[in-house]
Parts: structure tokens; C-alpha cells; sequence
């Protein structure tokens, strides 16, 4: 395994590895890796010859100060946990290797960014969307690996892989939890052992849309309302919005048909802000 700090070098390597013809596996994440992390590298590496996983803490889709100064770093923690995953490489490169002297150029995807997680947070997806594209542009990945977890983020990627035509299949991997049933989440290490215990509620929220549905409810509304009042009863949640949306176009809906809906939930406990969704769809 090495580590690549230079974009040029990455590019070059993966073009040498793309002419021996074999697959390139790509697994974009901000490091303080967990569970859910390595189980989009553990896919990688079954279905690609070759596996490269970036960390970056990518300063243009934090906006908030404080999250961004407060995410965890640990390169070296996370690279002995990568040697064990038969990653080939990670590209680690430093802010102004990605962003460099009068850098301009962004990349917006139109209709999916303000909504849910971009109301809340400002210029998230434009971040992550010009990442993600500088990101292919330099390793050019056969296939890329990304987390239900962040189902918005899985739709702006779709959205934008298909719009400006990167040669790169999308593959989208489970969210993985915690035994409480808590998305996995770097920023879970920031709740107190009460809140992590109390943040559980929003899976059992979840569960408890899908049993409604399950049992003929298709009112998308009322399922949204199932999860609210479930996470309103915990007095330590505040909730930021509970939203059930096309799972494709984010469209709100009101009655559940042929397309897959998602619900998707953001709540704050203490300062920290969690996400987590699930996605109904005809085969449940
Ligand atoms: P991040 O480091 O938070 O940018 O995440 C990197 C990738 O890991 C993204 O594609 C996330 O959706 C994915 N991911 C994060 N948490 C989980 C989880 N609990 N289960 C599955 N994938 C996850």
C-alpha cells in the first residue's frame, strides 16, 4: 500500500494501471474511518483489481467553521486500518493540491442541492460535487463506492456521473450501524455515552415508517409523521427536518406508487448534527 500526497501522480498511476487492463475501484471518504467506511472498501476490493481510497477533509463542503476545524484527523490511524483491507492506495493529497492558487471553477448540480441537506447546509453539494469530479477526473475510476447513508449524496453523484459523462458505474453500498441501531457516523465520537444510547431513536423512527408501511399505510405524510412524533418524544433530539421525497429526483410526494420513496432525517443531539434515512420502495 502507499500513500499519494500529488494529483499528478495519482493520475499517472491509475492511467498505468487502467493500460494493463485492470479495474480501478475508487472509495472517496474524509478519513476517521469506521465500519461504514470499510465496508464500501471491503465491496471495492471484491469487485476491482485495484483499490484506491482517498482521504480529504474537503474545506468547500463544511460550512460551518467549527465542523470543519473539529472533524477528526488521523492519517496514520487510518492508513494501519487500510494495510489490513488490501487497499492498493490512498490519495491524501493537502487542500491546495485539490484547490490551488485562484481556483474557480465549481461544479453546481441543478434541483437536488437545496433540499434536505442543502437547505440546511449552504453550498454542501457544490463542495461535493466538484470534489467528486476533480476526484474522477484524476483517478478516471471504473467503479466508485458510496454510502445509502448519505442518500442525497448518492443522488447528486448519480445525477452528476451521468450529466457530464464520467466512465464510472456508481455503486451504492447499505448503511451500516451500530448495535443500537445508530448510523455509523465519524461524527458519533462527539456524542456523550447518554446521547449516542438516546440517538437510537432515529433508526427506531425509521423502522417504525417502514412497519407502517409494510402494513398498507402509503400516505407519505403520515409516515413522515410516524418518524417525527417517534424522535419528539426523546426529549434530547431536536429535530431539522423529517422529509419523504422521490428517492431519485427528491421531489416531495404525497402518496407512495410504483417509484422508490425516500424518508430521510436530520436531528441534532447537543451539537451534533445526525443523519440517517430509509428508502420504501415495492419490494418491501
Ligand atoms: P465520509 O467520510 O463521511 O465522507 O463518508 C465516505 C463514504 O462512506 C460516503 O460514501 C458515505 O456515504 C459512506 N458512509 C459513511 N457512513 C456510512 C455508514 N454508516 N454506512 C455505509 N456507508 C457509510
Amino acid at each position: 500500500m502507499e500513500i499519494i500526497n500529488r494529483r499528478q501522480r495519482m493520475a499517472s498511476l491509475s492511467k498505468k494501471i487502467r493500460r494493463e487492463n485492470k479495474t480501478v475501484g475508487f472509495v472517496p471518504t474524509m478519513g476517521a474511518l469506521h465500519e461504514g467506511h470499510l465496508s464500501l472498501i471491503v465491496e471495492a476490493r471484491q469487485m476491482c483489481d485495484v483499490v484506491i481510497v482517498s482521504i480529504f477533509v474537503n474545506p468547500a463542503q463544511f460550512n460551518e467553521k467549527e465542523d470543519f476545524n473539529k472533524y477528526p484527523r488521523d492519517l496514520t490511524a487510518d492508513a494501519a486500518i487500510l494495510a489490513n483491507y488490501q487497499v492498493n492506495y490512498i490519495f491524501a493529497p493537502e487542500a491546495q493540491e485539490i484547490y490551488g492558487e485562484n481556483f474557480s471553477t465549481y461544479v453546481y448540480v441543478e434541483n437536488l442541492t437545496e433540499t434536505l441537506e442543502g437547505a440546511s447546509r449552504p453550498g454542501h453539494f457544490r463542495g461535493v460535487a466538484t470534489v467528486v469530479t476533480i476526484l474522477f477526473n484524476t483517478i478516471r475510476p471504473d467503479f466508485a463506492f458510496f454510502g445509502q447513508k448519505d442518500a442525497q449524496q448518492v443522488a447528486v453523484i448519480q445525477r452528476l456521473t451521468t450529466d457530464l459523462g464520467f466512465d464510472t458505474e456508481i455503486v451504492v453500498a447499505p448503511t451500516i450501524r451500530e448495535e443500537t441501531g445508530l448510523a455509523m457516523s465519524s461524527r458519533n465520537a462527539r456524542l456523550s455515552a447518554e446521547e449516542r444510547q438516546r440517538a437510537a431513536v432515529i433508526f427506531q423512527s425509521l423502522r417504525q415508517a417502514k412497519i407502517a408501511y409494510r402494513g398498507g399505510e402509503r400516505n407519505a405524510s403520515r409516515l413522515a409523521e410516524i418518524v417525527r412524533q417517534t424522535i419528539e418524544a426523546e426529549p434530547l433530539a431536536r429535530i431539522d427536518y423529517v422529509s419523504a421525497v422521490d428517492a431519485a429526483t427528491l421531489a416531495p410526494i404525497e402518496r407512495i406508487a410504483e417509484n422508490p420513496v425516500l424518508i430521510a432525517v436530520a436531528a441534532r443531539f447537543g451539537n451534533v448534527r445526525l443523519i440517517d434515512n430509509i428508502i420504501l420502495n415495492k419490494k418491501q
